[in-house]
C-alpha cells in the first residue's frame, strides 16, 4: 500500500468510524486510482478522490408508521447524495433490517463510478431503510412508503435525484412511492424508476441487472474464444437479480446449479430450467415464500441451510465454470474464493454490490481468472434506469427489443471502457483497474470543469 493509500484510509477511518463496508469500497477504488494520479498531478492538487468520498449531502430522516395491529413502529430513512458532476443523483432504494449510513454510503461510493461507466449522464446516490418487508401485508407495505416519502419527495425530483429499487424494493414498493410522491407534487414524473409499464416504467428494466451481468460474463469469455454455451453457473441470491440472470442464462446456453436466500441454497444436479425458474419468480415474487420450498417440487435438488457459525458458505464449493454471486455485499470472502478457484471456476461476474471481499479479489486477480467487478457486470440495471429516464422526457415508449439492444451495447462498450483502460494504465486483464479508472476519470475531469464546489 502507498503512503498516499494510507495516508487517505486513515484519514477515511477516523472521520467515519463504525462504517466498515465505506472504508472497504474506498480502499479498493483508492488503490486503483494510485496508478491514475500519478499521471495527473492536476487530480490530486484539486483534492479530487478527497471530495469524491465526502457526499455533497446526507439526508436521514425518521419514519413512523402503523402495523397491521394498529401498533407505531418507527423506521429510520436515509438519502445519500453522494456526486452530481455528470447529472441527478442516481441510485436505488434499499429496505433491510441490515441497513445503516455506512452501508448506504458504499454502494453510493460505487454508484458514482457505475453510472459514469454506462456512458449515460447520471451522478451516484443511494438510499434506503432498515425497515425489512419480509412478512410485512402489502398494507404495511404501502403506509411504510407513503411514510417514507412523505419526506423523501422534498428532496428529490426528475433533474435532482431518481431513485429506483435494490434489496426489499421491487415493482409494488415502486408502486406505492411513485403514488405517494405524485399525490404530494401533483405532477407526473420520471422521479423514480422501475415503475410499472402502464405508468412510465420501460421494458426490460426488471430484467436489466440480471441480463447485463451475464451479457457481461459473456464479453469477458469472447476475449478467450469462449461463449456460455455449456458453462456451469453458481448464482446466489433468488431475488430480481438472481432470477434474471438465471434466465439469460439459459438464453445463451448455459446451465444453473444453485439460488439461495439467507436461509440457505438449493443445489440442483439437474440444472434449473425454464419451468423452475417460473416456479422460483412465483415463489419469491407472488407468494413470498422461502428458496427451500423448491426441494419439495423438484427432487433433483438438495437444500443446505445457511450455517452462521461457519466461515465459508458451501454454495461456493462445487465445481463450475461461472459464478454469479447476486445477493448481497461480502458473500464471497477469501475462503470462498479459494474453494471457486479450487472446483475450477474462472470466471466472475458480480451481479450484487461489493459481494466479494478485498481477500477475495486479491485471490481472483492473482489467479488472472475473468473477474468482473459489480460497478462494471451490474451497471446494466441503471443504465436501463437511464434509458427509461430518457423514455419519460421524450415521453415515448421503446420496445423490448430495442431496450435489450441499447442494453446489449452498453455492456458491451463497459467492457471495452474496462479492457482498453486496464491496458492503457499497464494492467491488461484487470477489470476492477480499468473499471475504476474508467469511472473515476469522468467525473474527475467534470469536478475539475465545475471549479471548487
Ligand atoms: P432482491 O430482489 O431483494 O433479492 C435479494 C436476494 O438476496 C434475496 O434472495 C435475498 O434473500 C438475498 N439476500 C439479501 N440479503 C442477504 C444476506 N444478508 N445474506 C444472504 N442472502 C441475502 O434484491 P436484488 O435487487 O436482486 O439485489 C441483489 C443484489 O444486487 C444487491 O447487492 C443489490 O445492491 C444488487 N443490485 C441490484 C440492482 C437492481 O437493479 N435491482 C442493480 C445493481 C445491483 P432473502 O429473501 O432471504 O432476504
Amino acid at each position: 500500500m502507498s503512503e498516499f493509500v494510507k495516508n487517505l484510509m486513515a484519514q477515511v477511518k477516523a472521520k467515519n468510524p463504525a462504517e466498515p463496508e465505506f472504508h472497504q469500497a474506498v480502499f479498493e477504488v483508492a488503490s486503483s486510482l494510485e496508478l491514475v494520479l500519478e499521471k495527473h498531478p492536476e487530480y490530486r492538487k484539486e483534492k479530487i478522490l478527497e471530495r469524491i468520498i465526502e457526499p455533497e449531502r446526507v439526508i436521514l430522516f425518521r419514519v413512523p408508521w402503523a402495523d397491521d395491529q394498529g401498533d407505531v413502529q418507527v423506521n429510520r430513512g436515509f438519502r445519500i447524495e453522494m456526486n452530481s458532476a455528470i447529472g441527478p443523483y442516481k441510485g436505488g432504494l434499499r429496505f433491510h433490517p441490515s441497513v445503516n449510513l455506512g452501508i448506504l454510503k458504499f454502494l453510493a461510493f460505487e454508484q458514482v463510478f457505475k453510472n459514469s461507466l454506462t456512458t449515460l449522464p447520471m451522478g451516484g446516490g443511494k438510499g434506503g431503510s432498515d425497515f425489512d418487508p419480509k412478512g410485512k401485508s402489502d398494507s404495511e407495505v404501502m403506509r411504510f412508503c407513503q411514510s417514507f416519502m412523505s419526506e423523501l419527495f422534498r428532496h428529490i425530483g426528475p433533474n435532482t435525484d431518481v431513485p429506483a429499487g435494490d434489496i426489499g424494493v421491487g415493482g409494488r414498493e415502486i408502486g406505492y412511492l411513485f403514488g405517494m410522491y405524485k399525490k404530494l407534487r401533483n405532477e407526473f414524473t420520471g422521479v423514480l424508476t422501475g415503475k410499472g409499464l402502464n405508468w412510465g416504467g420501460s421494458l426490460i428494466r426488471p430484467e436489466a441487472t440480471g441480463y447485463g451481468a451475464v451479457y457481461f460474463a459473456a464479453e469477458m469469455l469472447t476475449t478467450k474464444g469462449q461463449t456460455m454455451e455449456g458453462k456451469k453457473c453458481l448464482v446466489s441470491g433468488s431475488g430480481n437479480v438472481s432470477q434474471y440472470t438465471t434466465e439469460k442464462i439459459l438464453d445463451l446456453g448455459g446451465k444453473i446449479l444453485t439460488l439461495s436466500d439467507s436461509n440457505g441454497y438449493i443445489y440442483d444436479e439437474a440444472g434449473i430450467d425454464r419451468e423452475k425458474l417460473k416456479f422460483v419468480m412465483d415463489l419469491k415474487n407472488v407468494r413470498r415464500g422461502r428458496i427451500k420450498e423448491y426441494t419439495e417440487k423438484f427432487k433433483s435438488a438438495v437444500y443446505t441451510a445457511i450455517d452462521p457459525n461457519a466461515d465459508f458458505n458451501p454454495l461456493w464449493n462445487h465445481k463450475a465454470d461461472c459464478a454469479f454471486p447476486s445477493a448481497t455485499q461480502n458473500e464471497i470472502n477469501g475462503k470462498d474464493a479459494a474453494n471457486l478457484l479450487k472446483n475450477g471456476v474462472y470466471v466472475v461476474s458480480e451481479g450484487a454490490n461489493m459481494p466479494s471481499t478485498i481477500e477475495a479479489i486479491e485471490q481472483f486477480l492473482s489467479a488472472k481468472i475473468l473477474y468482473g467487478p459489480g460497478k462494471a457486470a451490474n451497471a446494466g440495471g441503471v443504465a436501463t434506469s437511464g434509458l427509461e429516464m430518457s423514455q419519460n422526457s421524450l415521453r415515448l415508449s421503446w420496445s423490448r427489443e430495442e431496450v435489450d439492444q441499447k442494453l446489449h451495447n452498453i455492456m458491451k462498450s463497459i467492457h471495452k471502457t474496462c479492457v482498453d483502460t486496464a491496458e492503457k494504465y499497464g494492467t491488461p486483464g484487470n477489470y476492477v483497474n480499468g473499471a475504476n479508472i474508467g469511472g473515476f476519470v469522468k467525473v474527475a475531469n467534470a469536478m475539475l470543469d465545475h471549479g471548487i464546489v
